[in-house]
């Protein structure tokens, strides 16, 4: 049976390689002796909280040394949301991860492409990942490479990493470098750090904001989501793997949605959290308890604050299955 089409907006490019992909990836390079077989691969990428997270993420990173490699991962991630029925991604890249092997801003991107154009079934646009723990001078030179990479599908910049220990008010330059280009600006923020780091993002000039979902615990910052049509990209297994949600039953997701902020559901890192974008839309149903039409709608938000003309976002919205799928 044909997926129904779907559209996801905050996923990471590196964190949705499918496994057998980074295994071939590991197997190329020489392997690691800790690491014999891909079951191995698994437990090597599981982690407890935040912290390791970021250690199996940077372990994963190891293993992406040249364009090519690159290419062969984009390729992989973007044949996975393609058989999940993925028409429209908005996947963060984050070049300077690559910049030990001598790749630059422009030359990942590229790679990327080159792989992503391999999946012609899923459209993929790149946020490139300012990466704040590099510091803003970092981020509005890269904000400034980004804006030079339209033509290559770059939609927008992002800001992910240690939210605590960077918050978003220094790299308001580099989102005024990213905005005077046209490109959009979506800031990983009230994720790890509280609703104060929701505003700052905003008042630095985010126009969507990652994760968002510690907004519930200031009235006034909800007043204004709502006020100022801003969107949440919510990605509940995220937080629950990363430990910032100690349970499923504690996620805001149905508060925010009943005080009338706008919200999609995303997967973040698939390879990582084990959960895609169809996971979290069954999880929507069984453990929120939305309606199915409802989840519909989350889509249709999500298709409406794309960093798209509004022609694009039109069409994306009537390519979504007019009636709700069955996730
Ligand atoms: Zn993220």
């Amino acid at each position: 049976m044909t997926p129904a089409p779907l559209i996801e907006l905050h996923v990471h490019l590196e964190g949705a390689i499918p496994a057998a992909t980074l295994w071939e990836l590991v197997r190329r390079h020489g392997g690691d002796p800790a690491v014999p077989d891909q079951a191995a691969l698994g437990r090597r990428l599981a982690f407890r909280d935040f912290r390791g997270f970021i250690a199996a993420w940077t372990w994963k990173n190891r293993w992406l040394r040249s364009a090519d490699d690159l290419a062969d991962a984009a390729a992989g991630s973007a044949g996975a949301w393609a058989a999940q029925g993925l028409i429209y991604v908005e996947a963060h890249c984050s070049p300077v991860d690559f910049a030990g092997s001598g790749l630059g801003t422009a030359a990942v991107v590229a790679a990327l492409r080159r792989g992503l154009d391999r999946v012609p079934q899923v459209e993929v646009a790149l946020i490139v990942d300012l990466v704040r723990d590099h510091g803003p001078e970092h981020a509005l030179a890269c904000a400034a490479e980004a804006a030079a990479l339209r033509h290559l599908g770059v939609v927008a910049v992002g800001l992910g990493g240690r939210e605590t220990s960077f918050p978003a008010a220094a790299f308001a330059p580099a989102f005024a470098c990213a905005r005077a280009a046209g490109l959009g600006v979506t800031v990983h923020a009230g994720e790890t750090a509280g609703p104060a780091g929701v505003a700052e993002a905003l008042d630095a000039g985010a126009q969507r904001i990652g994760h968002g979902f510690r907004a519930i615990e200031d009235d006034a910052l909800i007043a204004r989501l709502v006020r100022e049509r801003i969107h949440l990209e919510i990605c509940p297994t995220s937080n629950l793997r990363t430990g910032v949600v100690r349970r499923l039953a504690d996620h805001p997701l149905p508060r925010l949605l009943a005080a009338g902020v706008d919200c999609s559901l995303n997967s973040d890192d698939p390879l990582l959290f084990g959960a895609d974008l169809a996971h979290e839309l069954r999880l929507a149903r069984l453990e929120f308890g939305l309606a199915r039409e409802r989840i519909h709608q989350l889509q249709l938000a999500a298709a409406a604050a794309a960093f798209q003309p509004e022609a694009r976002r039109e069409r994306l919205r009537a390519a979504l299955a007019s009636t709700p799928g069955d996730p």
